[in-house]
C-alpha cells in the first residue's frame, strides 16, 4: 500500500504531519492530487476552538484545486489527469435532504461537509472524493488554480450569504464581516442588484476588495455600535437585508436593531464561543417584527462550481483580489494556516500552489 503524507489535526489544538494509507476509490468516486490549497478560518475554528468537537489526526483542509489521480469504474465524466475545481462541500445527492433542495446538509446536520469533518480533508499529497461526477467539476480553460480556489468555499459561501439574504434591485444591505467570506458576500450582494452596501470591517486590504466588490460605505465596528452607525447613515431606517460574515455574538443584537421590516438576517458566520445566540426581544418586536433569520452551509457540487466560475469567465468578479499571501510546495500548508490562524493585518487569504 502506498503511504501519503498531509498535515493534521492531531487533537484539538495541535496539529503536524502524518502519514496514512493512500485513500481506496469507490466505483464512484476519485482520488485527487491538490494544485492549489486554501486554510479556512472553519479550520481554526476546528482545531483551536474545539467547534466540532475532538478529532485525532484528521488531515485539514477543505478548499483545492486538483488533478485527478484515479477514477472509480462508474465514473463517466471525470477522468485522471483532469484539472477539477473541487468543492469545499461535496454532497451525498441521492440523499432525501438533497432531494428537498438542502443539499449541504445530506444525511445529518452539516452532512456535506465531509472534508477536515468525518472525513480526511484536502491537504495531503491525495485526497478522496465522493461521487466524483457529480461533485468535480472541470477548471475551465485559462482560469489560474490560485482563483479558482477561492471558489470552493469563499465564493460559494459568501454569495449564499447574499442569496439567502433575498435581495432586491436596488435593496441596501450591511455585511457584517469583510474577511473573505464577506468579501463574497459584498459581491454577491452587488450581482444581485443591491443599491447601498454598507461593509463592516477594518483591515485596509479588506476595505480595499470591499470597494473593488462593490461597497459603498464603510463602517468600523471599532467606532462604535454598528447599527447605530447605520442609522445615522440612512436617516434612521435601517438597512433592508443584513448579511453576518464575522465578529461574535455581539454582532446578533446589532444586526437585529439595523434591520427593516421584512428583512432577513443572513448567517454564513460559524458560531462558536457561545452556547446561545442573543436576540433582542423589543428590538425583534417581542418575535413579531417581520425580520428572518437566515442559516446556511456553503453550497457544493459540479454546478454550483460551474456557475461561479461563469461569474470568473464573464468577468463579472475577481476571485484573486482575496489572495494576498501565495507558497509554493504541500510543505507550506502548515504555514499557510498558521497565518490564517495569526491573522496578520494584511491578509485576506493565502494560497499554497503545488507543482503537477
Ligand atoms: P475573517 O476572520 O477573515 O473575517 C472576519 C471579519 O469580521 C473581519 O472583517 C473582521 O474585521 C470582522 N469582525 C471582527 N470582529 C467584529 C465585530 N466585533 N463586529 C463586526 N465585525 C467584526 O473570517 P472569514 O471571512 O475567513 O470567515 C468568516 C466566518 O465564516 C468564519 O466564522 C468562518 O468559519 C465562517 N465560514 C462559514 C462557512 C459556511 O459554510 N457557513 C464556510 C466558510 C467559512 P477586521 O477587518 O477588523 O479584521
Ligand atoms: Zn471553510
Amino acid at each position: 500500500m502506498t503511504k501519503f503524507k498531509g498535515f493534521a489535526m492531531k487533537r484539538l489544538n495541535e496539529v503536524g504531519w502524518v502519514e496514512k494509507e493512500k485513500p481506496k476509490c469507490g466505483r464512484r468516486d476519485a482520488i485527487v492530487k491538490p494544485l492549489a490549497l486554501s486554510p479556512c478560518t472553519s479550520d481554526i475554528h476546528t482545531v483551536w476552538e474545539g467547534a466540532i468537537g475532538d478529532r485525532r489526526d484528521m488531515i485539514l483542509g477543505h478548499e483545492a484545486v486538483g488533478i485527478v489521480d484515479t477514477v472509480g469504474e462508474d465514473v463517466v465524466d471525470i477522468k485522471p489527469g483532469d484539472k477539477v475545481i473541487v468543492p469545499a462541500i461535496t454532497p451525498d445527492w441521492e440523499d432525501e435532504a438533497a432531494q428537498r433542495g438542502f443539499s449541504s446538509q445530506t444525511t445529518q446536520p452539516l452532512g456535506g461537509w465531509k472534508f477536515s469533518n468525518f472525513k480526511d480533508g484536502v491537504f495531503g499529497e491525495y485526497f478522496h472524493v465522493n461521487l466524483a461526477d457529480a461533485n468535480l467539476a472541470k477548471l475551465p480553460e485559462g482560469m489560474k488554480p490560485e482563483a479558482a480556489v477561492m471558489l470552493s468555499d469563499m465564493f460559494s459561501t459568501g454569495m449564499m450569504g447574499a442569496e439567502n439574504a433575498k435581495i432586491k434591485l436596488g435593496a441596501s444591505v450591511a455585511v457584517i464581516g469583510i474577511g473573505p467570506v464577506g468579501l463574497s458576500a459584498v459581491g454577491g450582494a452587488a450581482l444581485l442588484g443591491a443599491g447601498r452596501i454598507f461593509a463592516v470591517g477594518t483591515r485596509p486590504n479588506c476595505v480595499k476588495v470591499a470597494k473593488e466588490y462593490g461597497a459603498t460605505d464603510i463602517i468600523s465596528y471599532k467606532e462604535g455600535e454598528i447599527d447605530e452607525q447605520i442609522r445615522e447613515a440612512t436617516d434612521g431606517e435601517g438597512v433592508d437585508a443584513v448579511i453576518i460574515a464575522g465578529g461574535n455574538m455581539d454582532v446578533w443584537p446589532q444586526a437585529v436593531k439595523m434591520a427593516k421590516a421584512g428583512s432577513v438576517i443572513s448567517n454564513v458566520n460559524y458560531l462558536s464561543g457561545a452556547d446561545v445566540v442573543p436576540l433582542p426581544r423589543e428590538a425583534w418586536g417581542c418575535g413579531m417584527a417581520n425580520i428572518d433569520i437566515a442559516t446556511g452551509l456553503c453550497p457544493g457540487g459540479k454546478v454550483r462550481m460551474e456557475r461561479l466560475a461563469s461569474l470568473v469567465q464573464h468577468g463579472r468578479i475577481d476571485p484573486e483580489s482575496l489572495v494576498t499571501h501565495k507558497f509554493n510546495g504541500l510543505d507550506k500548508v502548515e504555514d499557510a494556516l498558521m497565518l490564517m490562524k495569526d491573522k496578520p493585518r494584511d491578509l485576506i487569504k493565502p494560497v499554497v500552489l503545488i507543482d503537477e
